[in-house]
């Protein structure tokens, strides 16, 4: 029997046209939630992909907005709720980076990441938990609702050449922290999941050619590189009463990127 632990519940996921998003989006769609494809270009890829999650008999949504703009954000939020009464999951997935050595770096590369990654994110959840507690409780899950945010390995490995993403993905540390910290007594579970190395648009120079692949193989003690239904499994885990107990919490899917494989060649 399938496993559909997310039956009558209604996610939204940002940046769900690509990569990670699109694998969250699909996997939270399986598990029985309604789905909100959120995307900013490519409106033909969301609504493709919105119509395939569909088939498996669940609804679905591709709302676009830019998760940098408040208003493109709260009319997003606003569509939602018109159409579906109410959210019960988001996943701020969006995310982007502009690389630059830091002495190069220009205030637009740092305002864009910041924007997208860290302001993103809090515009989103703002618009989501203001929603979660103004409905309370629903008899779908134990939780009145639950934010998981797409953070990165780069919360705690700190990355020369990528200042602005690094301190993005530091900052959605405590962010969600503070957030888990301050929403408990509504009960709205908010965590983050950190995945490591994970094959997608946003770094194929990492993964590319062979040799490309082989260096970013030496930072994986696991062997592979991750794929977008890695982060899926875990979203659905995160946004299912089977992890009702878990609030606060960094899931690090990373192949064991954060053990620091060099010591295993002996430091
Ligand atoms: P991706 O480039 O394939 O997807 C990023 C998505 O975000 C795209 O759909 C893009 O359109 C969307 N987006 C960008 N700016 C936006 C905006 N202003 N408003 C709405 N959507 C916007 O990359 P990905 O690898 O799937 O990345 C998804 C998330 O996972 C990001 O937050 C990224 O930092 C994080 N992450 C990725 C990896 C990895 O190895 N791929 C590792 C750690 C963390």
């Amino acid at each position: 029997m399938v496993h559909q632990p997310l039956v009558g519940q209604n996610a939204l996921v940002t940046g769900a046209n690509s990569g990670i998003g699109e694998g969250v989006a699909r996997a939270l769609g399986a598990a029985g939630a309604n789905v909100v494809v959120n995307y900013v270009t490519a409106e033909d890829t969301a609504e493709r992909i919105a119509k395939e999650i569909a088939a498996g008999g669940v609804e679905t949504l591709a709302l676009r907005a830019d998760v940098s703009k408040e208003a493109e954000v709260a009319a997003m939020f606003r569509e939602m709720c018109s159409r579906w009464g109410t959210i019960d999951i988001l996943v701020n997935n969006a995310g982007l980076q502009r690389d630059a050595a830091f002495v190069d770096m220009t205030l637009d590369q740092w305002n864009l990441v910041l924007g997208v990654n860290l302001t993103g994110m809090f515009l989103c959840t703002r618009e989501a938990v203001r929603e979660m507690i103004r409905r309370g409780p629903r008899p779908v899950s134990r939780a009145t609702g639950k934010v998981i945010c797409m953070s990165s390995v780069h919360e705690v490995i700190p990355w020369a050449g990528h200042a602005n993403y690094a301190a993005s993905k530091g900052g959605v540390k405590l962010f969600m922290q503070s957030l888990a910290q301050e929403l408990a007594p509504h009960r709205i579970r908010v965590n983050s999941i950190a995945p490591g190395a994970i094959q997608t648009p946003i770094n194929r120079a990492a993964w590319d050619t062979p040799a490309a692949l082989a260096s970013l193989l030496t930072l994986i003690p696991y062997g592979r590189i991750g794929v977008p239904e890695d982060i899926g499994k875990a979203a659905v885990w995160l946004a299912s009463d089977d992890s009702d107990y878990v609030h606060g919490q960094t899931l690090f899917v990373d192949g064991g990127m954060t053990l620091y494989p060099e010591f295993g060649r002996g430091g």
